[in-house]
Order: structure tokens, then C-alpha cells, then sequence
């Protein structure tokens, strides 16, 4: 492995080992990517499928509190968090001394074959922290996908009924399964279907969007979705709605004030299976330890990853105890499934948030963040709409011409979204996109950012903007 030594050290300085010690700063030492990036991209072309997509080519060495180190020695500010992982930071204390205290004593044993505690006290932890009073159960698995679709194995066990209603810009997986629960074609799905029957897709209270406008489209929205379900799929045939309450990939589409509250109360009296898929809204990302909570409403099942372990891979389900007990003795788990290095690292994250009052930094995040982006709105024409909650906010970027008939909000814009963020890459801040249609830039700060960097950030995207709007 002498090739890999090479190049995936930092040089000296460029602040390695990770973790909350790493130099708070931006700092660019060779042009985005530098040489050794470049090298490593060389290899990966030869050995790494092309399907696995990179938002930007630079390769890790270091990271933690709010930047992310690259083997060049290059400084950048992460407004990605891993996509929402690192929520307590990429190498939090209480973390590494869990995983490396368990990894002393055994990585593996395989929860179904003799169990261990940590799996207990994860489980425990997500009883205590989801929302609801009542008797919950929870079952863990490796990846958000995974767990999603074991939220539709156990509701089906549960209701004895066939049929999915999911959402339009619902994103829950690459699976098969998850992949056709999730509502864009490119790059999910095409080519890789045919995917599994009995999903339905009904409309999600777009509020910037919605042909009513946006005061009506909470309840415009639920009555279509009641409607389609009543009299198109039949209630009756319906074992689950799995929705996120603040939709991730599909362009953090924050649903239209009393359509959760109405979906919940139709589901109730139907006898559907609520599934609240906060794969990303979960663990203090948008202000509340779950998105849910801002609502007011009590899923029946919750579907958590994501940010659960502090960069570790673990998943879970967690829900009423008659409907997570449904299944058979055997009919759920995996070899890997809740790995006790991961349990131990959710913990240790789950003890941070808490003690380090993380959900309190999301606000902070917010209350920081979205005025910033709201004068963004004011002062380019082709930011269209700002929205979000805690530390998930975005920016919908459109064409400047009249809306296309039809549409009541200007067109979307994939080519400046796509511009900003190469722009920002170059800068040295770590931004992301999202929507539906790829036109939507998200910001994801870990929750423990420093001001400094969140303003530093801000101030970066409010460059990136003008430098495009006077070459747009
Ligand atoms: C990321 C994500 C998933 C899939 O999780 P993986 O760990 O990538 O399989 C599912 N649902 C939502 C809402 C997500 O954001």
C-alpha cells in the first residue's frame, strides 16, 4: 500500500489528525483540485465505477468541526456535512473513544447470532428521543435505504395490505425498492427498473410551486392526496404513506403549513401506516432532534440514518410496538446491522447533541443564516425561493423569464446552480445541490460549525452570486 501512503497524508501542516482540534480556517494552498487530488482522480478513473457520482474532486484527509482538510493541504469550509452525517462533527470526541473502546474489545458478532448491548442502548436511545409516549420497538440496519425499506416490510406485516404512497420529489434510496419509491428519473432510475409494484406517487404541498398559491397549499395538497388515495388506490389496499417531512434530495421542500397534520389524521382513521422517513431531517438537523416534532405529529413508524452515528454507517426503525412486532422471528436483521463499532458511535453522537445542545446550534444556525439568504432573494432576480429550518436551508434558483404556462414560479435553473457551486468549489467552501430539478443549492453546515466559518460561508455564496449575476 506504499502508492496509497504517498498521497493520503496531508503535508506537514495542513492540521491532520482530524477532529474538533483541526485549524478553524479557510486556506487555499493550490488551486481546487491540486495536485495530489488530481493524482488520486487519475487512479480512481481505472478502479472506481463511473455511476458513483462526486460533487467535487478533491480527497479528504483531515476534517472536523467546520472544515474539511484536502491531501493538497487546502482549507475548505463544509456546508456538506457528509450530506447531513456529521451533524456532531466528522471526528467527534465522544465518537472516536467509543469506537475505539469497542473495537478493542470486538468489532463483530453478528446481533442475530449472540447480541450485545450496545444495540440495546441504541434502541433504548431512539424509544427516548423520537417523538411519542407511547411503546416503541426499533430494528437497525447499515444505510437509510435498507431501513426504509424494512419500514415497508413491516407495515405490509402489519396491515396485510399491498400498496406504497409516496411523493413527488420524494427521495428514499437506491435500492430497488427505495429507488422506485423515489420520484426523479436522472440520474435514480433510469435504466435501472423494472421497479417493484404497488407504489402510488401523489402530489407533496410545494408551497413555491403550488398552482394555488402557497397559503393554500397545505390543504389544497392533502385533499388531492386524499382524494387520489380514496378513490384511486382504494384506502383499504394501502399499507403505508412514507414521506420525509422536510423533503431532502427532491430540494428541501418544507410542506405547506397542515399537510402533515391532515396526512396523519387520514392515515389514523384508515388504518395506513405513517412513515416519517427523517433519514436527513433527524438528529437535530432542523432545529428540533426531529423534524416531526415542529409539526406536532407522532409517526407511526420513523425511518432514521444519516446523522445517527457521527459518520459511521447505522440506520434504523423505530416505531409502535404492535406494528414493529408484526413480522416474523427472523424476517428482519442482516449480517451487519447495527455493528456494534456503530452503535457504540451513535452513543457517543446521541451524548454529544445532548451535551453540547446541538439542536439549540441548529437554531442558531437558522436564526444566523436565513436572513443572510432571504437579502440573497432580495438582491439576485434568479434566486427564486429560501427556505428550510435549522441547519437544512436552501436556495431555489430560476430563469429570470415569465413563469412556463401552467406555472405559477419562474423556471428552474440547473445552469446557475450548477455554476455557484463549481464557483464555490473553487473558493474553498463545500456546497451541494439538490431538486428535483438539480436546481437547488443546500446548505448542510455540521451542527458544531463555528461562527466564524458559518459567516465566512455566507459570505463566500453571497460572492459566488454576485460574481455569476453580473456574468448571468
Ligand atoms: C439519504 C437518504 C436516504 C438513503 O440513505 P442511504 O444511507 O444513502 O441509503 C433515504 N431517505 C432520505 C430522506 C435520505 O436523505
Amino acid at each position: 500500500m506504499s502508492g496509497t501512503d504517498s498521497v493520503s497524508r496531508p503535508p506537514d501542516g495542513a492540521g491532520a489528525p482530524g477532529g474538533p482540534g483541526l485549524a478553524q480556517v479557510r486556506r487555499l494552498a493550490t488551486p481546487i483540485p491540486g495536485p495530489r487530488s488530481t493524482e488520486l482522480a487519475k487512479r480512481r478513473v481505472n478502479a472506481v465505477a463511473r455511476g458513483v457520482g462526486q460533487t467535487l474532486p478533491v480527497y479528504a484527509a483531515a476534517a472536523g468541526g467546520g472544515v474539511l482538510v484536502d491531501v493538497d493541504g487546502n482549507s475548505l469550509i463544509d456546508f456538506g456535512a457528509g450530506i447531513a452525517v456529521v451533524n456532531v462533527g466528522n471526528s467527534a470526541d465522544a465518537v472516536v473513544d467509543n469506537l475505539t473502546e469497542q473495537a478493542r474489545h470486538f468489532t463483530h458478532t453478528c446481533f442475530m447470532v449472540t447480541p450485545y448491548e450496545g444495540y440495546v442502548a441504541v434502541c433504548e436511545e431512539l424509544a427516548r428521543l423520537t417523538p411519542g409516549s407511547h411503546d416503541k420497538r426499533s430494528a437497525l440496519f447499515n444505510s437509510g435505504a435498507e431501513a426504509v425499506e424494512n419500514a415497508v416490510k413491516i407495515a405490509r406485516a402489519y396491515t396485510g395490505r399491498p400498496a406504497i404512497v409516496a411523493f413527488t420529489h420524494a427521495f428514499h434510496g437506491r435500492t430497488n425498492l427505495t429507488s422506485a419509491l423515489t420520484a426523479k428519473a436522472r440520474p435514480y432510475k433510469e435504466g435501472f427498473g423494472p421497479f417493484a409494484p404497488e407504489i402510488y406517487r401523489v402530489p407533496m404541498a410545494y408551497p413555491y410551486r403550488w398552482p394555488g398559491g402557497a397559503e393554500a397549499c397545505g390543504e389544497q395538497a392533502a385533499g388531492q392526496v386524499i382524494d387520489t388515495i380514496t378513490a384511486e388506490i382504494g384506502a383499504e389496499n394501502v399499507a403505508a404513506m412514507v414521506i420525509e417531512p422536510i423533503q431532502g434530495e427532491g430540494g428541501f421542500i418544507v410542506p405547506g403549513a397542515g399537510f402533515l397534520p391532515a396526512l396523519t389524521e387520514f392515515c389514523a382513521a384508515a388504518g395506513i401506516v405513517f412513515v416519517a422517513d427523517e433519514v436527513q431531517t433527524g438528529f437535530g438537523r432542523t432545529g428540533d432532534m426531529f423534524a416531526c416534532e415542529h409539526e406536532g405529529i407522532v409517526p407511526d413508524l420513523i425511518v432514521t440514518g444519516k446523522g445517527i452515528a457521527g459518520g459511521l454507517p447505522l440506520a434504523g426503525v423505530t416505531g409502535r410496538a404492535q406494528i414493529m412486532d408484526a413480522p416474523q422471528v427472523g424476517g428482519l436483521g442482516g449480517t451487519f446491522g447495527g455493528n456494534p463499532l456503530a452503535c457504540a458511535a451513535a452513543l457517543g453522537a446521541i451524548a454529544t447533541l445532548e451535551r453540547e445542545n446541538l439542536v439549540d446550534r441548529a437554531r442558531l444556525i437558522e436564526r444566523v443564516a436565513l436572513p443572510r439568504l432571504r437579502a440573497l432573494r432580495d438582491r439576485y432576480p434568479f434566486v427564486g425561493d429560501v427556505r428550510g429550518r435549522g441547519a437544512m436551508l436552501a436556495l431555489e434558483l430560476v430563469g429570470t423569464g415569465p413563469p412556463t404556462p401552467g406555472q405559477v414560479a419562474p423556471p428552474p435553473d440547473r445552469g446557475v446552480a450548477v455554476a455557484c457551486a463549481a464557483e464555490a468549489h473553487r473558493r474553498g467552501l463545500v456546497l451541494l445541490t439538490a431538486g428535483t430539478w438539480g436546481n437547488v443549492l443546500r446548505l448542510l453546515p455540521p451542527l458544531v460549525m463555528p461562527q466564524h466559518l458559518l459567516s465566512e460561508g455566507l459570505d463566500l455564496l453571497d460572492e459566488v452570486l454576485s460574481d455569476i449575476a453580473r456574468h448571468h
